[in-house]
């Protein structure tokens, strides 16, 4: 009998986190009110030399993220300045469940899916004021020597999971690693190979019309690199080095 309480108890648990995500991603799709972008650094290592890189972490360190989104968008006669909100939030120490290894199963990742959610309920802040996004910046220090695990972005359930290394000159690359999956949670595709790195072509491409094709001015956002020969492409480190392209600006919602 317990264990039919405690089942049941689960189920309606979880019936309302995916309620209130499945409300909050509307909200977020129609670009109409304010959408607020926490951003909630983690101590992911516990180790002291990450907590006080985390510590350091101000609110200006992220202000380009609104800036280029508000930017990009006035590109496609949209004005956003009033709508994105980003909030740097107090950090944390409880680090998330571990992305499933790549060729792992579906019902693993719906099982992992389940299990971040909880785990970003349990975690989410309480002050009680609306909130739309949740970017997790997973920080561990460089010291652990462990590889980073892939970002992810989910949609259905707004929240974002971003690994960085805890380094001072890694801030502006953590940007833009940060809008990347922001965009995935507005909906927008990658645009680069996942098994190389190097941008599609076209859907990849800043520029795909230009003569000569190479080198490309910017990495479009979603690309991650801009193509500079035949073989060779350059990361973006920074957001300045990167634009969204009309086809993730459709993706995104935000041409009508
Ligand atoms: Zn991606």
């Amino acid at each position: 009998m317990f264990k039919i309480l405690r089942i049941v108890v689960l189920l309606f648990v979880l019936a309302s986190v995916w309620g209130t995500y499945s409300m909050q991603q509307s909200i977020a799709e129609d670009w109409s009110g304010v959408v607020t972008i926490k951003i909630i650094p983690v101590i992911a290592d516990q180790q002291l030399n990450t907590a006080k890189f985390v510590r350091s972490l101000r609110p200006k360190d992220f202000d380009e993220v609104s800036r280029y989104l508000t930017q990009s968008a006035k590109g496609y006669g949209l004005e956003l300045s009033n709508v994105i909100q980003v909030d740097l939030e107090a950090p944390i120490s409880s680090a998330p469940p571990s992305i499933p290894q790549a060729g792992s199963g579906r019902i693993d990742h719906i099982i992992w899916a389940l299990r971040l959610r909880w785990w970003a309920w349990n975690n989410q802040l309480n002050d009680h004021q609306d909130y739309h996004i949740r970017l997790f910046m997973l920080y561990q220090s460089p010291a652990s020597g462990a590889t980073l695990s892939h970002s992810t972005g989910l949609r259905n359930g707004l929240i974002g999971l971003i690994n960085a290394r805890a380094l001072r000159p890694n801030k502006r690359f953590h940007n833009v690693v940060l809008v990347h999956e922001l965009l995935h949670i507005f909906g927008a595709t990658d645009k680069y190979d996942i098994a190389t790195g190097r941008p599609i072509y076209p859907q990849g491409y800043v520029s795909p019309n230009a003569k000569p094709r190479w080198p490309q001015p910017y990495a479009e956002i979603m690309g991650r690199a801009r193509q500079i020969s035949a073989d060779r492409f350059e990361v973006a480190e920074r957001l300045s080095q990167t634009r969204l392209s009309e086809l993730t600006a459709g993706e995104i919602g935000w041409l009508k």
